[in-house]
């Protein structure tokens, strides 16, 4: 693929970031990526990794003359780093993110942009537990879906050229509006997150299983949560602060299954129980059909070592 941006700026240069850096360097897609993060010590590690060809002390220098411009810092943040750069924009330029909610950070974000420059959300359904300059890589976006949600009024050669971006970093791009991306997101990631975090919690208040059984059993379900309890949080606690209607509605709804499954328990309803989990392991053959996750037992870990 040829170079669609000539001058891209990655304002953050966490695992979303530098992984985009890379992916973005394998295929030649950009002439120069400019980078800044908070602190001293992740723009000194983007310079070492050489993900980025210059690293600068401000966000607003890092933008001067890009023209495409991602925002890959923590939901809660991205108000307060449009409003810094907003000034320096290059006119004709396109504005993105990456953050996990997105009706939360149009809001923060469009009403500090200028005329003339294009702000095209997005958000790459793809991730690790790891965060920072050195967990990105090259394959991060490889045949992950990246949605994008673009406001009204959106120029639509800037949207079109942004997935095309997103295509050359390996992503297969789809679009919606941004109050259903935070509803999908809410039962396909948030959610689930958030059970997570709260089995992982269960297991450490459960002073009858000892710490050492969680562990050497974990297989059994259980490494699983806490693989995704172990996400970063800052991002989850600004994920739940910004999707909180669509979390609590999922939540609201998993309640209830969790009641209508803990009375079929209690009413020893073996029928209830297993057409319930007939329907659910149809969903999971259904993902991995989608070509969302591998059907090789245990996750494929035996193979890959892990
Ligand atoms: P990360 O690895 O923790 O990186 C966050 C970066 O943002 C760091 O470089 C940090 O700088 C910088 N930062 C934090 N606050 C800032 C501020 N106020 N001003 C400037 N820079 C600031 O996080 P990530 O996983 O890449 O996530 C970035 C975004 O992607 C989030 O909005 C998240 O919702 C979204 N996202 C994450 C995933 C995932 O699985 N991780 C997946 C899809 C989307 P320092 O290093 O200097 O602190």
């Amino acid at each position: 693929m040829s170079v669609i941006y000539d001058r891209v700026a990655l304002i953050g240069l966490g695992l979303i970031a530098s992984s985009m850096a890379h992916a973005t360097k394998r295929a030649g897609l950009a002439r120069h990526i400019a980078g800044y993060a908070k602190t001293a010590s992740t723009r000194e590690a983007a310079l070492e990794i050489g993900f980025c060809d210059s690293v600068h002390e401000t966000a607003a220098e890092a933008v001067r003359d890009a023209d495409l411009v991602v925002l890959a810092v923590p939901v809660g943040a991205m108000g307060a780093v449009a409003a810094e750069i907003a000034p320096h924009l290059k006119p004709g330029a396109t504005i993105t993110d990456v953050g996990s909610v997105k009706a939360a950070v149009v809001e923060a974000v469009a009403p500090h942009l200028p005329e003339g420059v294009h702000f095209v959300p997005g958000h790459p359904l793809a991730g690790t537990e790891h965060s920072g300059p050195h967990s990105g890589f090259a394959t991060l976006f490889d045949n992950r879906w990246t949605i994008l949600t673009p406001v009204e009024g959106c120029d639509p050669a800037a949207a079109d050229r942004l997935g095309t971006y997103w295509q050359g970093l390996g992503a297969h791009v789809d679009r919606m509006d941004a109050a259903h991306h935070d509803l999908v997101l809410a039962v396909t990631s948030h959610t689930p997150h958030l059970i997570a975090y709260t089995m992982v919690g269960v297991a450490d208040h459960l002073r009858r299983v000892t710490e050492s059984e969680v562990i050497k059993y974990s297989a059994a379900g259980f490494r699983d949560f806490t693989r995704i309890a172990a996400s970063d949080p800052t991002m989850w606690r600004d994920v739940f602060l910004t999707n909180k209607e669509a979390t609590l509605d999922i939540l609201g709804r998993f309640t209830e299954e969790l009641f209508v499954l803990q009375r079929a328990i209690r009413m020893g309803d073996g029928d209830a129980l297993f057409d319930y989990f007939t329907r659910t392991r149809a969903i999971r053959r259904g993902i991995i059909e989608a070509g969302q996750d591998t059907a090789a037992p245990d996750f494929g870990r035996g193979k890959a070592g892990g």
